[in-house]
């Protein structure tokens, strides 16, 4: 691999030239990592709904020609000056959001929102130049959240990378740089349900079964499944889910419904879906007093949450969280070792696979709410 080092590779990537447009596998140039940089070999990458709400950019910020793809797992190929912790060969996770371990954000034992680093959808280029690292013929093309997995060669910031057990299979735990821990850390993070309690999941994609599944295992007695989709309702009960509900078979909000079920309130409440309506029902349903709602799901650029003040003055919480407040560099490595210990599952969130070349059957099957999430194999 060390041949490839401080120089431009040409590698296959599929580039989204306009929105909503099928992508097209194009050869691009990669050039090498700058300071503190990292070029990383994706090996497997899967489809996550952030990815596709950009890609249409119907609410969201139009950025064009671009490299989507954030949740992967790859290789070090080479790192840049000042990269010290990370070296060719070690297995890694890249993280939509960063961890530079020297900010405020980074000394808070309570966040994870880097000053240097965090999440920003809307930037299509390198902070150490403000330039991208992809071209064709010299044509820059654009970054996704300084991430740009779906492509075989990728450069990554490292504070957005996390090093993992070398000896944890790629084609699984990739799906935990993303969903499955964003899910996952939002119920046991952030939401905290104690054992016995009521908890209510909107949205049961791979994200919303990640935060079902936060409540399994913290010993919660109901768990409360809300989707437009009730395809998903089978799949949901391997995830703990014990109750379903579809908001469009009742005529009143669906937060009464809840509150109904449950002699007021749930106990807790996780959002995973990206509708502003979902999210305010979901703070709507916690129980007055203690009830804590947890937003999750990415909004449309234009949204705004309503909602009465009484219903905060009357103690409930609202929180919001990315990544399920993880770290991506400390914390994440643990979530690999929970897989390898088969504390944390994963496989059961995998329900499709396909080759790189087939990358557009990925996006289709999350277009029409099929599956959970899609591994797309780089090498084959
Ligand atoms: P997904 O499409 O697989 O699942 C979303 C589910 O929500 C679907 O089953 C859909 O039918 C359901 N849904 C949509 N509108 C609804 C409504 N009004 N009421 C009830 N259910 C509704 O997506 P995913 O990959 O699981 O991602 C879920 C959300 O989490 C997305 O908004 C994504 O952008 C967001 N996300 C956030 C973070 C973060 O760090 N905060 C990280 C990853 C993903
Ligand atoms: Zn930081």
């Amino acid at each position: 691999m060390a041949g490839t080092a401080g120089q431009v590779i040409k590698c296959k990537a599929a580039v989204a030239w306009e929105a909503g447009k099928p992508l097209v596998i194009e050869e691009v140039e990669v050039a090498p990592p700058q300071a503190m940089e990292v070029r990383v070999k994706i090996l497997y990458t899967s489809l996550c709904h952030t990815d596709v709400y950009f890609w249409e950019a119907k609410g969201q910020t139009p950025v064009f020609p671009r490299i989507f793809g954030h949740e992967a797992g790859g290789i070090v190929e080479s790192v840049g000056e000042g990269v010290t912790d990370l070296a060719p060969g070690d297995h890694v996770l890249p993280v939509f959001t960063g961890e530079c371990k020297e900010c405020a954000h980074c000394k808070s034992a309570e966040s994870n929102m880097c000053d240097l680093l965090r999440i920003n959808t809307d930037r299509g280029v390198m902070i150490n130049d403000g330039k991208t690292r992809f071209s064709i013929n010299g044509k820059p093309i654009y970054h996704f959240v300084g991430t740009s997995t779906f492509s075989e060669y990728t450069v990554i910031h490292v504070g957005c990378l996390a090093k993992i057990n070398p000896m944890a299979p790629l084609d699984k735990v990739c799906v935990l740089s993303c969903g499955i821990s964003t899910g996952f850390g939002a119920t046991v993070n952030v939401a905290k349900p104690l054992k016995g309690s009521t908890v209510a999941i909107f949205g049961l994609g791979a994200v919303g079964l990640a935060a079902a599944e936060g409540a399994r295992v913290s010993g919660a007695s109901r768990i409360i499944g809300v989707d437009l989709n009730a395809s998903r309702f089978e799949e949901a009960k391997k995830f703990g889910c014990t109750e379903f509900l579809n908001p469009m078979d009742y005529k009143k909000p669906v937060q009464e419904v809840i509150a109904e079920m449950t002699n007021g309130g749930v106990d807790r409440s996780v959002e995973c879906t990206g509708n502003i309506k979902a999210m305010i029902s979901a703070f709507e349903c916690v129980h007055d007093g203690w009830g804590v709602a947890v937003l999750v799901g990415v909004p449309h650029k234009d949204a705004e949450f309503k909602t009465h003040p009484m219903n905060l003055l009357n103690e409930r919480t609202l929180k919001g969280t990315f990544f399920g407040n993880y770290k991506p560099r400390s914390d994440l490595p643990s979530v690999v070792e929970k897989y390898m210990n088969k504390e944390l599952e994963v496989e059961k969130f995998i329900t499709h696979s396909v080759p790189f070349s087939e990358i557009n059957k990925a996006f289709e099957y999350m277009l029409k709410g099929e599956g959970l999430r899609c591994i797309i194999r780089m090498e084959d």
